[in-house]
């Protein structure tokens, strides 16, 4: 027996159609990248979402195409995301920090038909056009005055001329849920870059299920600024789930420093952000060196690379701000766990409850998750036993855009992070199974190398590689960057570390330098660090 309930597909439009029905005066503010901040409110979103969406059918879009985008988070890159999946194109997001080479290969290889972008981006468009033949048109996201006088841009025309005449009201099709939605490529830190092809259901079910009071917990008393940007992982969900929840946006652009998202947190009265570990060290450090406090900020989802504890207790115990620490990766929409307390953890002493707090957390409804051995064997959930993290669930890949093979290994996705599950649920990553130090056939986990490393009052950042050991395989080698005016030795170091770890774990040696790389998506490069100290030897 069926059940007699509307067959209404789960389509991309209708986050945005609520969002304007329901809580239509309700803003989007948005630092653009002349400086200056726009406002508007969610009812203006969508009139200028489907004047973009009736300008792209006027330049002969259709239905599956890509159109991509080079953007920061702002308010037309938004209107984008509404317009192009909405009327069943496929938005591409692409991440501007990659080489030139790789965002011409992402552009051919998802045969994008236009591509929008924002003015910081013009000379890598500039670079690319030329190696990318098959782009039908090029689109400046701003006012045709912005346009360069010379290029080498074919196509080239603004963003405000594609909308200009169009109606804003435009009939979003009701189509397949399955249909795709939107196109985001791993940063492919080996070999070419993956795509991940998300639809309109996975990207509805994400968004439903990562605001949930576990999760994000956004609501529409909310002002929620994602310093994530819109082209890692569609902003984490963002520009979905606070519509959906009715509540106010703020968008950072690309002034992405301390300072500016200090200035912005405090004057659109921010309560909730998300983003990678290394953008809130640098908020962080540039409120402790003006001595400056929040007043509305309450709460931050930090994931997308291990949260450092000493980053988790300033922000929570100098700033009082909660913290939700959330795993996840492009291949899952992105998110795939939060953690957050148990009623019983309330009454542990407040170290007890910290402890709980680093870890990855628990499972979102709709994602299911398990460790397993070498041989695929499923293993204990003791919180000690580490292994091969996989994932299941309808916001999780099958397949790779444009490939036939399943990426799945008996019907689990291997994401390549090693974990510990706990009876109580929590998932901790230990490591990734590329950074993951082998030494006399045991594991040693880099993260919590590093975490420790980090409780140290003069380390800034700390990351820990595997450098190959004649006897033993593999040895830690503990890279640092000191605190700014601080100084701390190696014997210090590794002093530190006794009592704390298994004697195993012991790093070889200590290197100190000025900064850490980062790629493209603000998290440390270890295959350049390996690079870099590729023949280091022990002092
Ligand atoms: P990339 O592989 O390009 O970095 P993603 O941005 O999808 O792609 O990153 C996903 C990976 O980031 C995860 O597989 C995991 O290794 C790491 N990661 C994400 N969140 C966390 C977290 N909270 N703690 C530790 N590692 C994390």
């Amino acid at each position: 027996v069926m059940g007699q309930m509307m067959d209404q597909p789960l389509l991309v439009s209708s986050i945005l159609e609520f969002a304007a029905r329901h809580f239509g005066d309700t803003e989007i503010v948005s630092r653009r990248v002349e400086g200056d901040l726009h406002r508007y409110n969610w009812r203006d979103c969508r009139a200028r979402a489907c004047r973009l969406a009736n300008g792209l059918a006027a330049l002969g879009v259709t239905m599956g195409q890509r159109v991509a985008t080079l953007a920061w988070n702002g308010y037309r890159h938004l209107e984008a995301y509404y317009a192009v999946s909405g009327s069943g194109a496929v938005l591409h997001t692409i991440n501007p920090r990659l080489h030139p080479e790789q965002i011409a290969w992402i552009v051919n290889h998802a045969d994008d038909q236009y591509l929008l972008f924002d003015l910081t981006f013009l000379p890598i468009v500039e670079a690319i056009a030329p190696l990318c033949p098959n782009v039908k048109g090029f689109i400046l996201m701003a006012d045709a005055d912005r346009l360069p006088q010379e290029t080498r841009i074919p196509n080239l025309q603004s963003y405000e001329a594609v909308l200009a005449g169009q109606p804003d009201r435009y009939e979003w099709p009701q189509f397949d849920e399955r249909s795709a939605a939107s196109l985001c490529y791993t940063s492919g830190t080996t070999g070419n870059p993956k795509g991940a092809l998300y639809s309109h259901r996975s990207t509805v079910l994400h968004a439903y299920g990562s605001a949930m009071p576990n999760a994000l917990n956004v609501a529409a008393r909310d002002t929620v600024l994602p310093v994530v940007p819109m082209f890692h992982v569609n902003a984490w969900g963002l520009p979905y789930s606070v519509p959906l929840s009715g509540a106010k946006l703020v968008f950072p652009g690309a002034a992405l420093d301390g300072k500016s998202l200090y200035e912005l947190f405090e004057g659109e009265g921010v309560t909730f952000s998300a983003g990678v570990p290394t953008v809130w060290l640098g908020l962080v450090n540039h409120m402790k060196q003006n001595g400056l406090r929040f007043h509305t900020f309450r709460r931050t989802v930090i994931g997308g690379a291990a949260c450092p504890p000493a980053l988790m207790d300033a922000l929570i115990d100098e700033f009082d701000v909660e913290v939700v620490h959330a795993w996840g990766m492009t291949e899952m929409s992105p998110l795939g766990t939060a953690c957050s307390l148990l009623a019983r953890h309330t009454t542990l002493p407040a170290d007890e409850q910290r402890a709980v707090l680093r870890k990855q957390g628990h499972a979102i409804f709709g994602v299911d998750m398990r460790i397993v051995d070498d041989n695929g064997s499923e293993l204990p959930w003791d919180g000690t036993t580490f292994g091969h993290l996989q994932v299941q669930g309808p916001w999780v890949i099958e397949s790779y855009f444009g490939e036939q093979e399943t990426a799945l290994t008996d019907g689990w996705f291997p994401t390549g992070d090693v974990a510990t599950i706990d009876a109580e649920g929590y998932m901790r990553i230990t490591d990734r199974s590329k950074d993951v130090i082998k030494s006399g056939g045991e594991w040693i986990g880099t993260i919590d190398l590093e975490n420790i490393a980090m409780s140290h009052p003069a380390v800034l950042q700390a990351a820990c590689i595997g450098m190959p050991h004649p006897k033993w395989d593999e040895r830690p080698l503990l890279v640092v960057v000191p605190r700014p005016g601080m100084t701390v030795t190696r014997e210090e170091l590794l002093r530190f570390y006794e009592g704390r770890i298994a004697k195993f774990w012991m790093p070889d040696d200590v290197v100190f330098i000025d900064s850490l790389p980062v790629g493209g998506t603000g998290k440390v490069k270890k295959t350049a660090l390996r690079e870099q100290f590729a023949g280091h030897v022990a002092a």
